[in-house]
């Protein structure tokens, strides 16, 4: 522990191991705290039993065109460029995914070039205005079959929710090309860190003016806290005791399985199965990390409702709710809340360091 005056972070995820990083390098005294074994949040990955580098919480791909960003998380790892791709199987046949132009030439028999897929769209889409939620987005720019047959069961599965239910941005993070290019992402920046997650956070945390402490839930230590500041990245209705109801988070369950003997299992780094099976994908981490041994290791993500909060549910009433809680933390002046489930917003990795990096800035004036 700190002596005083020092600051707590809740949570060693991005939110938190960055915005430590910032305040410390600024000459001030943080002491960390997380209630997992272990630093990295979700983006944690370890070695399995069989020397495989896995992400622990599910697939962890990291892609930015923020070159602030990038810069400032290269100062803790190195990287491996690499670009994550994805197919979706649909009628037990495999397609690239998101929906390119290749994706319906296979699917429909066609020999479409640019101008033909781009007319193709606009003859099947369902034109929606105003393109309010998952739903209109998809509908607006593929149309019907191709929302069915690649959108909404997957939607359904994931959220336990129909895309019409959901606000517009869930969906929108699926592109729809007109051209070959398969790549799930297409920033600037798409790289993994070359030894992993865990090590870059390790080398972020390691500065003399950092403690960490793992294992130690906010709840059971805040009556006894004694820090100037308090910087906090949990889920924000937990901090205030859930006095406004539970926020809806969305969770996972993650199956992870070695395949001894078996060099590659999969074409690319993520399938999807939209229409089959309880889970929605499974990645291969060997695409990920360039990995070579004779076997290899899978996970599969069975969404569910209980569990560790991995997802806001972004929706128009949730975002009320959220709203409440939002005001509350306004009148916490000694307190600063930031991260996906302090914030409850669907970012990205990028998006999270951007915003611990903001937070910091305030901060630290
Ligand atoms: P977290 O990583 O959740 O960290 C919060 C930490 O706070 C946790 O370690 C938690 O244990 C701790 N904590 C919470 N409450 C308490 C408490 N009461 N006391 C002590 N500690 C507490 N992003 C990408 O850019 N690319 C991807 O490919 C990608 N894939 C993803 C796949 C999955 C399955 C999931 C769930 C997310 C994915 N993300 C991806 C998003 C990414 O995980 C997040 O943007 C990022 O990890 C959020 O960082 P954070 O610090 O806000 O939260
Ligand atoms: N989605 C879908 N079919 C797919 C992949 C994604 O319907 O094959 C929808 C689904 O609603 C999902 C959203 O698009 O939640 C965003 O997908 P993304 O892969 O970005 O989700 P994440 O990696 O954050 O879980």
């Amino acid at each position: 522990m700190q002596a005083a005056p020092y600051i707590l972070i809740v949570g060693a995820g991005f939110a938190g191991s960055v915005v430590a990083r910032e305040l410390a390098d600024a000459g001030r005294h943080v002491h960390v705290i997380d209630k997992r074994p272990h630093i990295a949040g979700n983006a944690y990955d370890e070695l399995d039993t069989h020397g495989i580098l896995v992400h622990r919480y599910g697939p962890h791909i990291f892609h930015t065109s923020g070159e602030r960003i990038f810069e400032y998380l290269s100062r803790f790892t190195e990287w491996r460029p690499y670009e994550h791709r994805v197919r979706g199987i649909v009628g037990g046949k495999s397609y690239p995914f998101p929906i390119n132009r290749d994706t319906l030439n296979q699917l429909y028999g066609l020999d479409l070039d640019e101008a033909g897929a781009a007319a193709f769209f606009e003859q099947v889409r369902e034109p929606r205005d105003p393109v309010l939620s998952s739903e209109d987005v998809v509908l607006n720019s593929v149309g019907r079959d191709l929302y069915e047959k690649f959108f909404l069961n997957y939607t359904r599965k994931q959220w336990g929710l129909d895309p019409s239910r959901l606000k517009a941005g869930v969906a929108a993070r699926i592109p729809v090309r007109t051209n070959t290019d398969d790549r799930y992402f297409t920033d600037t920046f798409q790289a993994m860190p070359l030894h992993g997650y865990t090590k870059m956070f390790e080398s972020m945390l390691d500065h003399p003016n950092i403690s960490v402490e793992l294992g130690v839930d906010f709840a059971d230590v805040r009556v006894n806290i004694k820090a100037s500041h308090i910087v906090y990245t949990g889920p924000i209705d937990a901090y205030f005791n859930h006095c406004h109801g539970h926020l809806p988070y969305r969770s996972l369950r993650f199956e992870h399985e070695h395949l001894p003997n078996v060099e590659q299992y999969q074409e690319t780094g993520t399938i999807n199965y939209p229409n089959d099976h309880a889970y929605t994908r499974i990645t291969e981490f060997k695409h990920l990390t360039g990995q070579k041994h004779k076997g290899t290791s899978i996970v599969r993500e069975y969404p569910q409702a209980e569990g560790d909060p991995y997802y806001p549910v972004p929706r128009a009433e949730n975002e009320a709710l959220f709203k409440r809680y939002e005001d509350l933390s306004m009148k916490e002046s000694n307190v600063t809340f930031v991260g996906r489930l302090a914030q409850y917003r669907y970012y990205n990795m990028d998006q999270v360091v951007g915003a611990a990096l903001a937070a910091a800035k305030r901060l630290t004036g």
